[in-house]
């Protein structure tokens, strides 16, 4: 308890200085592997307050890292500060109002994510310092969590050889440890090429690829019925080929994003997605190219972890937020409807509550079954490191995924003090690690029981590069 309270406390001190942090992020949103301006800042702060830091971690430029401390174990807080595209909203307006019209905007709350994270490792850090103790915490910071997979980049580049313990957390309506599921993905584009011709006058020489996309996606559409009911497929039509209807289309692509709840259920249904395209190439005589952008493997449980997180929950309560803090909740819940509403207590599996905003509980360890809630990059570090995350209440119930309202709630006061909860819950979590070393075995035997038989493979392929924009290079 006196070794919590104790970092608690370093959290509150530091507190400031991380909140103005966030807010500078928020206001700054940079997408997939563009964290020029992001990254930057953090590294700044995590030289302010002493790490030893690196960039360009991985070959990407946006990926940073900070340590503190001496010897063993390694124990590493990840962060992220990308951003999502489209969703520029002013802070505090509960009604759409873009900052930039188009622009982007913090639509996931990684403002938070980062900067609570580097929170609790700076937090860490003193206490270590403070009590003499031997260990080492390190501070990733992770660009383009968005569709971009770069932990699993960074875990292809062996990035986590020497971490013992990897932990996280994500802004959220609600506060607990995550049921460890989430989908495994792919996400791919297939490339269609057949030839251009007169769509009046010579169709019979032309072979349109964007027949060939289309029959595609009528094709997975059937497959779907034969799928495993907790898989996932989405597409795009991303170059339909012209905006001449009177042109044969000689080059059409569509990205597909393929989930599925385990990493060889995900292998299996892309390799049926594969042929499906295939079928579509010989029914259309065109050529079909396949090209993987990024994967994530689903998020690995991790028991021993996740009840010494729990227990840090518990003792520390829920954050505690203002009649203020709730009246400004409500307006933004007047935007959502009833079903937003629902859906975000079932997923977290608490029980509705018509009066409260804002999240005023520890939704219990293994509340239910909450596979379905997206893929994280997460998934693949948690399969080489045995990793915990949790979720912290930064916003109001019924808040929609990656929507402008979401956005507009990122630099309020419930969000700072969501983002120090979570860092508290973090780095306790963490103290106890330090303190506990049969705890850290523990964890490491608990993910190697579940690697039996189970091994770990990439779902990005060793050739994929991430793609990274010519200004991301110094
Ligand atoms: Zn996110």
């Amino acid at each position: 308890m006196k070794n919590a309270e104790a970092v608690w406390t370093i959290v509150d001190e530091k507190s400031p200085a991380f909140f103005d942090l966030s807010d500078r992020i928020w206001d700054m949103p940079e997408i997939n592997y563009e964290e020029v301006r992001s990254s930057a800042e953090h590294l700044r702060l995590l030289e302010a307050e002493g790490f030893r830091t690196e960039r360009t971690v991985a070959g990407i430029p946006t990926a940073i890292m900070g340590e503190a401390g001496e010897g063993g174990p390694v124990i590493a807080i990840l962060g992220e500060y990308d951003a999502l595209p489209g969703l520029s909203q002013q802070s505090g307006v509960a009604e759409p109002c873009p900052v930039i019209p188009g622009g982007h905007g913090h639509g996931c709350g990684h403002n938070l994510l980062g900067s609570g994270s580097m929170l609790a490792v700076a937090a860490v850090k003193d206490y270590l310092a403070a009590n003499g103790l031997k260990g080492r915490v390190r501070y990733y910071g992770c660009p383009a969590e968005e569709g971009g997979s770069s932990k699993g980049f960074m875990v292809r580049a062996s990035v986590f050889d020497d971490v013992d313990i990897a932990i996280c957390w994500h802004p959220a309506a609600f506060t607990g440890v995550n049921n460890p599921v989430s989908l495994a993905c792919s996400e791919m584009n297939f490339h269609f090429s057949g030839r251009a011709s007169h769509a009046a006058s010579t169709p019979h020489l032309g072979r349109s690829a964007l027949d060939a996309v289309e029959l595609m996606n009528v094709g997975v559409n059937f497959l779907r019925e034969h799928m495993p009911i907790t898989a996932r497929i989405h597409y795009a039509i991303i170059d339909a080929g012209g905006s001449a209807p009177n042109v044969v289309q000689a080059n059409a692509t569509v990205r597909y994003l393929v989930r599925a709840k385990t990493l060889p259920e995900l292998l299996a249904l892309v390799a049926r997605v594969k042929r499906v395209a295939e079928g579509a190439a010989w029914m259309t005589e065109t050529t079909m190219r396949q090209e993987i952008i990024s994967g994530d493997a689903n998020l690995m449980g991790n028991e021993p972890l996740e009840d010494c997180m729990h227990a840090q929950l518990e003792r520390l309560g829920p954050a505690i937020f203002s009649d203020e803090d709730k009246a400004t909740a409500r307006k933004f819940q007047a935007t959502f409807s009833p079903e937003d509403i629902a859906s975000s207590y079932a997923r977290f599996h608490v029980k509705p509550k018509n009066d409260e905003p804002l999240c005023d509980l520890i939704v219990p360890l293994y509340a239910g079954d909450t596979s379905i809630v997206g893929s994280t990059d997460v998934g693949s570090v948690s399969w080489v490191v045995p990793t915990v995350q949790m979720r912290g209440a930064t916003y109001a119930i019924g808040t929609p995924g990656h929507s402008w309202q979401l956005v507009a709630q990122g630099k309020l006061p419930a969000a700072h003090k969501g983002m120090a909860h979570a860092a508290k819950a973090m780095a306790a979590t963490a103290v106890e690690l330090f303190l506990n070393p049969a705890l850290v075995e523990a964890a490491k035997a608990d993910l190697q029981g579940r690697l039996d038989g189970n091994p770990f493979i990439n779902p990005i392929p060793d050739d994929v590069m991430p793609p990274i924009p010519a200004q991301a290079h110094d």
